[in-house]
């Protein structure tokens, strides 16, 4: 294993896998620290970790285990993936869990980059740029649980570790992999630990990428990862994203509420894309909508693909919430989704679409799913993937996990025209 990963949630974790497939690594990525004995074939392995809000000691342990496992596994590197907005407290726990790592890993200088320039996240002077807004003055500002009002990555993370942290700045990036060494080099003697570093395109990701050959530890968004599988000799290939073919009947399950999935249902129903509304009213009532779906889908998986969906415009969902409470409503609605996606696997679907990251969440979990073979990307952050589950006998099931906003307004038609082409 060339690469080792740790992330701090799932839908980030799949992120990360996806550039790092399209760079040229073959990634897999795992639900949790899997089991002592478990054997995994990849250049790098993702593990998902959910701890971004959770309590700074119990992220820490987490990311321990995982550092662990990957470690027996023979990671070369680690690399520590953040969000892209560096969503943190005060307390962390992006400070706290990169210090114990580097801790364990005795790593005596740590990069830290959350950029991502393809999705409009740069760092500049060590401050965070959201589009043109600085981090302190976008959305992220309003945030429920990590409300970002600092700007500077270098005080944010300054303010959640021990050791001191610096800046590799713009002007010394620009200049390559070897000035940026150097650099690093210089900070580390002044007793520096951490150094944020500024990266504002693509080229900045590959010189620091360059740069960072050899180092025990990473702390990085998404981005950082394109400049990493050129230094184990990989480029783009279509190969890296080879997955195995799986033969069997497609559907969707859709519990995301977002714009873009509202959309996305509309366009695959003005298609004519058959579809089963799944309505949380009757599910709190007592109705066994799972079952009645599943009996709807029965003379219907063949050819074409089908959609389940519980997806709703905002006052639809806000009145629902109002009956049901806004907890009650997700948890009965997840609870049904991935009853309806577990009964399709076992009546032969092997081609599955979720949208919604808890729903994804969920459906994973019913699945008993494990682990993800990344492949060809649907579009930016969401790829294909094949999996092992119980439930879908020898050859598993190939999945595509679609977080909120993500995907163009035709992707449910989209992700299936792109298997036929010849995944
Ligand atoms: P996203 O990625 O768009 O945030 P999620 O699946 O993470 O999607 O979250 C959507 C939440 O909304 C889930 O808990 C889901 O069960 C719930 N939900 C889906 N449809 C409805 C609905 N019609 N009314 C109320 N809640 C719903």
């Amino acid at each position: 294993m060339l690469l080792g990963c740790i992330a701090d949630d799932f839908t980030g974790a799949t992120d990360l896998a996806n550039n790092l497939v399209r760079a040229g690594m073959r990634v897999v990525q795992t639900i949790g620290v899997p089991d002592e004995g478990a054997t995994v074939e990849a250049d790098a392995v993702v593990v998902a970790l959910k701890s971004r809000t959770i309590e700074p000691g119990d992220a820490v342990a987490q990311s321990l285990a995982a550092l662990h496992w990957l470690r027996a596994r023979g990671a070369g590197q680690i690399y520590f993936k953040v969000c892209s907005t560096f969503d943190s407290t005060e307390r962390g726990n992006i400070g706290p869990v990169a210090e114990a790592l580097a801790d364990a890993l005795g790593a005596e200088f740590v990069p830290v980059c959350p950029a991502f320039p393809e999705n409009q996240r740069t760092v500049f002077k060590g401050h965070l740029f959201v589009g043109d807004l600085l981090l302190s003055d976008s959305s992220m500002r309003h945030h429920p649980l990590t409300p970002m009002t600092d700007a500077s990555l270098v005080r944010v993370m300054q303010r959640q570790c021990r050791g001191r942290v610096g800046l590799v700045e713009h002007a010394v990036v620009r200049q390559g992999a070897d000035a940026v060494r150097a650099r690093m080099q210089a900070l580390q003697a002044e007793g520096v630990r951490f150094g944020v570093v500024d990266a504002i395109a693509n080229d900045d990701l590959m010189a620091m990428g360059q740069a960072f050959t050899g180092l025990p530890l990473l702390v990085a968004g998404s981005g950082v990862a394109i400049g990493l599988p050129q230094n184990h000799g990989l480029t783009a290939s279509a190969a890296a994203a080879e997955l195995p073919r799986v033969p069997g009947a497609r559907a969707i399950v859709s519990g995301s509420c977002s714009p873009a999935s509202n959309a996305q249902v509309v366009d695959f129903l003005r298609r004519g894309g058959e579809a089963f509304a799944v309505e949380p009213l009757r599910i709190a009532a007592g109705e066994d909508v799972a079952g009645e779906a599943l009996r709807w889908a029965a003379d219907r998986l063949g050819d074409q693909p089908v959609l389940f969906y519980a997806t709703a415009e905002p006052e639809a969902v806000k009145a629902v919430q109002a009956r049901l409470g806004v907890e009650e409503a997700g948890a009965l609605v997840e609870r049904t989704l991935s009853t309806i996606a577990l009964g399709l696997v076992e009546r032969g679907v092997r081609r599955l679409v979720v949208a919604g990251g808890e729903t994804s969440g969920a459906c994973v979990q019913a699945l008993q799913v494990e682990r993800l073979r990344i492949g060809p990307q649907i579009d930016p952050g969401v790829p294909w993937c094949h999996a092992p589950s119980p439930a879908a006998g020898a050859q598993g099931l190939l999945l595509a996990l679609k977080s909120g906003n993500f995907g163009t307004v035709d992707f449910f038609t989209k992700a299936f025209t792109l298997l036929e082409q010849g995944v």
